[in-house]
Formats: C-alpha cells, sequence, structure tokens
C-alpha cells in the first residue's frame, strides 16, 4: 500500500506514464501514455507484464527448491 505501481513501457522500458488521476492500482493505468514514447497502455499490455511478474517468482521459487 501507498507504493505507485511500477510498469515499464512495453516499447521503451521507461517507468513514467502521463495520467489524468494518480495511479493507485495498475487498472488505472490502462490507458496511460508514456512520457518519453508517447506509447499508450492497453489492458492487454498490463495484463501480460503482470503474467511474467508471476512466472518470475514461481521460477525463482522453484529454483530454491532445487
Ligand atoms: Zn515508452
Amino acid at each position: 500500500m501507498g507504493q505507485n505501481p511500477k510498469i515499464p513501457c512495453p516499447q521503451c522500458g521507461c517507468q513514467t506514464f502521463k495520467v489524468s488521476a494518480k495511479p493507485n492500482r495498475l487498472d488505472d493505468l490502462d490507458g496511460a501514455v508514456c512520457e518519453r514514447c508517447n506509447r499508450r497502455l492497453s489492458k492487454h499490455d498490463i495484463d501480460s507484464w503482470l503474467k511474467r511478474q508471476v512466472q518470475d517468482v514461481v521460477s525463482k521459487a522453484f529454483k530454491n527448491l532445487r
């Protein structure tokens, strides 16, 4: 809580987005525009990024088990 979601731009990796309101949840970043390359974040971008984070955590956990 209290932390802004950090999602990198799928195009340039920049984490600064132009949003109308201060984002509190990842869903708030739907439609946000990258400050560097003006790429628009879609719900699909956010979902696929989230999936990658989960896969990262799971594969690291499995590595530690070995
Ligand atoms: Zn960008």
